[in-house]
């Protein structure tokens, strides 16, 4: 199971932090509730592409002994199963959907420069999420008059802050800001076997 990691910060700053596995030692299980502090378990890799970072980080893993399962803490910056860090994708969406830049321009503007197929993707994931965003984001904030629900769900994003919304909908409702990948449930577990780490 991923869950979000509580540190908010830089990449550079995650980074730093990440040895020291009692400081944010989940004090429960989240998957089985067992009262009692969870066990350090390594680590997974990862690429991320992030405004200022294209490499490897590692996620930090613990295990419960009660339930032998294993829980990964996210940093707050990663979208789970996608490679670029939500305020890449964030730059990008706001600069094609919501300020109307051409996708070759979205693209080239959304630091690092990257192919427009890529966004081409992320645009339509995140089109069929839009109605749910407006809807679970209206606990944060008030939904805004827009032409449409792909509008309503930027400004609304916007309004919040991605990672806080992020945080919120990850955390509360188990929601994927651009939708959980085929043959993910929607808490993000492999449909037919135990979830991998690996991101798309
Ligand atoms: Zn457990």
């Amino acid at each position: 199971m991923q869950i979000l990691h509580p540190f908010a910060g830089s990449v550079q700053q995650y980074n730093e932090q990440l040895s020291n596995p009692d400081a944010h030692r989940p004090t429960h299980c989240p998957q089985c509730q067992t009262k009692r502090p969870l066990s350090a378990h390594g680590f997974y890799t990862r690429t991320l592409i992030d405004t200022a970072f294209d490499g490897v980080i590692r996620v930090r893993r613990y295990l419960c002994h009660a339930c032998q399962r294993t829980v990964s803490l996210l940093p707050e910056f990663i979208l789970p199963y996608l490679r670029s860090s939500l305020m890449v994708i964030a730059l990008f969406l706001v600069a094609r959907l919501l300020r109307g830049q051409t996708i070759e321009a979205a693209a080239r503007s959304a630091p690092p420069p990257m192919p427009y197929q890529r966004g081409q993707f992320w645009i339509r994931r995140f089109r069929a999420q839009t109605q749910s965003l407006c809807a679970a984001l209206a606990a944060l904030t008030p939904p805004t008059p827009a032409p449409d629900f792909v509008h309503r769900a930027l400004t609304m994003l916007e309004s919040t802050g991605w990672i806080a919304a992020h945080r919120f909908l990850f955390a509360g409702v188990r929601c994927h800001l651009l939708g959980w990948p085929r043959g993910l449930t929607p808490d993000g577990r492999r449909a037919a076997f135990s979830s991998a780490g690996a991101p798309a």
